[in-house]
């Protein structure tokens, strides 16, 4: 049988995850690798849940195991709606959450309640594939529009926005997946202000958004621009990306549709694991436990930058973040990390070449490193041996 007969089109347009496929690779002994967006597992806190899951058993056991509501725990919406409003002077309502499998499963459910095939859906350029997958489930026309060092540039974004009627805006203002790149608050304010102009709807992923280890308060732009905001975040970075569970925060009106959606596609989230993070945010100090992370992935970024500039060959380019697990490397013209991948991999080192984060075939030139999941010694290992491939790379393809 050929089974493609039987694929939606949606199906076959999705985009393949090269990273995925890499991580497959890098599982095997002696590799290092800086290509996944792994949180360091050193901070998970496993005596913490294992503690809390036999406590909510013996409390609440029975709740527990029952089928609960589509839209999430309610304490658990309300601590995260405080946490925030405190923070960052917001003044979001539990009743606007909606607790999801992830930030992931937000990008899905906010892509089947919106797109229609053939919208135009503006972009950061480079931006995270697992996003482009998610919004690509309705087919829409993508338009990319360049990041600059303090943001996306609001000038394209508005030629964008005339030129093509633009529905959503889906950006990653903080610490962004894979460029490492952070709004500046100036930057924010711009662009809630051009989006409100135009009415355009801003889908704002933020799973990074409290890994700031220096720079400028990193408040999301729903503060901003709470109308035409949808807010997409994450416990993976906070706590743990096995329990996969994180939210969309939305304007009122907007909460049913979204709701609807997640109904059909899983009734609602793990109740055991959203019991589980709401004992554990109410047990324990999230900021203390935020710094521990914030701390080591500071020292972390600021070892892989210095071997980069170190040992890649002159003129390569590198980002400075404030925050997040990945820095970004433009490599000097005639480079290809597609190839360098292949000499990269026989030298037991993995990266993510650029292209998969454009969604044009751009990118060959770039390439995303990850430093969260990395200690000191084999980022130094690491980045040795990359500049070893680099430097057969330039033999072999010269
Ligand atoms: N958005 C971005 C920008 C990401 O980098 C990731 C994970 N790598 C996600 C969303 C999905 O994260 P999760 O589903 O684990 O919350």
């Amino acid at each position: 049988m050929n089974y493609e007969n039987y694929l939606s089109d949606c199906c076959k347009n999705i985009p393949r995850s090269f990273i995925r496929e890499i991580l497959s690779v890098a599982e095997q002994e002696d590799f290092i690798s800086f290509a996944g967006g792994l949180p360091n597992p050193d901070f998970f806190p496993v005596e913490e849940l294992k503690n809390g899951l036999a406590s909510i058993f013996t409390d609440t056991g029975k709740e527990t195991l029952q089928y609960a509501g589509s839209q999430g725990f309610l304490p658990l919406r309300e601590w995260i709606s405080s946490y925030y409003n405190t923070k960052y002077g917001m003044h979001t309502k539990a009743s606007q959450y909606i607790i999801t499998n992830g930030s992931q499963q937000a990008l899905a459910i906010v892509s089947k309640a919106m797109i229609n095939p053939g919208d135009v859906v503006a972009l950061e350029k480079p931006s995270y594939l697992g996003g482009i997958q998610a919004l690509s489930l309705n087919s829409p026309v993508f338009k990319q529009v360049s990041l600059n060092p303090d943001g996306v540039d609001l000038e394209e974004l508005e030629n964008v926005i005339l030129n093509y009627g633009v529905k959503l805006f889906y950006a990653i203002p903080n610490f962004q997946n894979p460029s490492g790149i952070s709004y500046s608050y100036t930057k924010k304010q711009e662009l809630a202000a051009l989006l409100e102009h135009y009415q355009t709807i801003l889908v704002e992923d933020n799973p990074y958004g409290e890994l700031h280890f220096k720079g400028e308060n990193s408040a999301p732009i729903v503060g901003m621009l709470p109308n035409q905001t949808i807010w997409c975040g994450s416990f993976s970075k906070m706590i743990s990306p096995g329990i996969r569970t994180g939210w969309i925060c939305a304007p009122d009106e907007m909460v049913p549709w979204l709701i609807k959606i997640k109904q059909a596609v899983d009734l609602h989230t793990n109740n055991i694991v959203q019991r589980l993070i709401y004992h554990f945010l109410s047990n324990h100090d999230i900021e203390s436990h935020l710094q521990k992370i914030r701390n080591a992935y500071g020292k972390q970024c600021r070892v892989m930058q210095n071997e980069v500039i170190k040992y890649f060959p002159e003129g390569s380019e590198i980002t400075n973040p404030e925050g997040g697990m990945f820095i970004w490397v433009k490599l000097p013209e005639g480079y290809d990390t597609e190839k360098l991948i292949k000499i990269a991999i026989q030298k037991k080192v993995v990266f993510v070449p650029g292209r998969s984060f454009f969604t044009n075939g751009e990118g060959n030139r770039y390439m995303r490193l990850n430093f969260s999941n990395a200690s000191e010694g084999m980022i130094i290992e690491g980045i040795a041996r990359l500049s070893e491939a680099i430097k057969e790379c330039e033999m072999v393809f010269a």
